[in-house]
């Protein structure tokens, strides 16, 4: 059997079999790749169209199409051409707003892989690290850390020692040391990103650098052509979707790249899963692990097996997420509220009771 044209693009048995009841009907696939004024650009197997998307701009932010996703699009011959749904999302990266009127933004879909850079020229920022991973982990991408600009650090011990810092606040999660300056790493991390990737970390993290080497010279040289006229033969193709020589799609949207604050509980959980897994071993259920009698999470710092800096961080992701929760969800909100009111209720009772015994 000869090769799918969308191959490339990350087709699949899973998409084919997802797509046939619209094969039925005479509709192509495609992929979308890049979202613009009512209209979006897609591949398809005859080549990048541009499609209407009118159909599917829905009320809910998170549920208009985007970058990576699979659309239906009408038969060639069509003008305009509709795109007229997309295929369930397998995994969506969302960025979560604070202001009241918006729920959060969907910024690209059917992402496999996460690679979250961070650059080694630095003193390392794990909480950084942790932050993004959580966001990854959320999206229901697979994240993979790549520390950058290794041919910085002096020896190979100090690499791996660092390498092994970043994996103790990674579990379940590959960490690699690359150069793209020297090309060292670049081929591990291909062949690890098959499926679709997306770039994530601090600017100045190296992640151009790294999607160029990923990419290779040719590739470079359309991708750094690609505004000059805005209509270039390859212009559709590169500018937000990039196919890797290696195998598979690199997603770059200035979305992504700018990334922050997030709304990424469940994901928190995975970034820390052996603390969760502790919480399992302490006595109450809702244990905040603060000054509670029979701790598992306590006792693991107190025999060291459990590093503060890792509780801390846990911490304030947690708090962090909470009031980004909070400024978007209203029922949230009034659960905080209520539990403030019976904290500073319990509180005064407390103080009473005390006075009373003083008094
Ligand atoms: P981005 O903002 O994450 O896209 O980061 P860039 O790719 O623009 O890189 C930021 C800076 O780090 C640039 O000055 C790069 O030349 C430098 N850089 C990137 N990768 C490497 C590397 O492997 N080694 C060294 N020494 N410098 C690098
Ligand atoms: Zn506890």
């Amino acid at each position: 059997m000869s090769r799918h044209p969308l191959a490339d693009f990350g087709w699949d048995d899973d998409w084919a079999a997802a797509f046939a009841p619209y094969a039925a009907q005479g509709l192509v696939p495609g992929r979308v790749v890049r979202v613009d004024r009512g209209q979006c650009d897609i591949v398809t197997p005859e080549g990048p169209v541009r499609a209407d998307t009118e159909f599917v701009t829905p009320h809910d932010p998170l549920r208009v199409i985007c970058t990576g996703d699979w659309a239906v699009v009408d038969a060639d011959g069509c003008d305009p051409r509709y795109v007229r749904t997309y295929l369930p999302r397998r995994t969506s990266f969302v960025r979560s707003t604070s202001s009241k009127r918006s729920e959060g933004q969907i910024l690209a879909a059917n992402v496999d892989h996460a690679v979250i850079a961070g650059s080694l020229a630095a003193e390392l920022d794990l909480g950084r690290i942790e932050r993004f991973l959580a966001l990854a982990w959320e999206s229901g991408a697979q994240p993979v850390v790549v520390l950058t600009k290794a041919d910085l650090v002096p020896d190979a011990a100090t690499t791996a020692h660092l390498v092994s810092d970043v994996e103790t606040a990674a579990p379940g999660v590959q960490v690699l040391a690359v150069s793209a300056e020297q090309g060292h790493g670049i081929d591990v991390l291909g062949a690890v990103l098959d499926g679709t990737s997306v770039l994530l970390g601090q600017s100045g993290a190296g992640k151009s650098t790294l999607a160029n080497a990923l990419l290779g010279a040719d590739v470079m040289d359309v991708h750094a052509g690609r505004d000059v006229d805005g209509k270039g033969r390859h212009t559709t193709t590169t500018r937000n979707l990039l196919v890797l020589p290696t195998g598979g799609v690199l997603i770059d949207t200035p979305g992504l790249r700018g990334v922050g604050l997030f709304d990424a509980e469940a994901g928190v959980g995975q970034v820390f899963s052996e603390i969760e897994a502790l919480a399992q071993g302490c006595r109450f259920h809702d244990c905040a692990h603060d000054a509670e009698p029979g701790c598992a999470v306590l006792a693991a710092l107190d025999d060291g097996t459990l590093p503060p800096r890792r509780l801390d961080s846990y911490r304030k992701l947690l708090r962090e997420n909470q009031r980004l929760a909070a400024r978007t969800d209203a029922r949230l909100r009034d659960e905080m509220r209520r539990v403030w009111k019976m904290r500073g209720a319990q509180g005064r009772a407390a103080m009473e009771a005390k006075r009373g015994r003083l008094g």
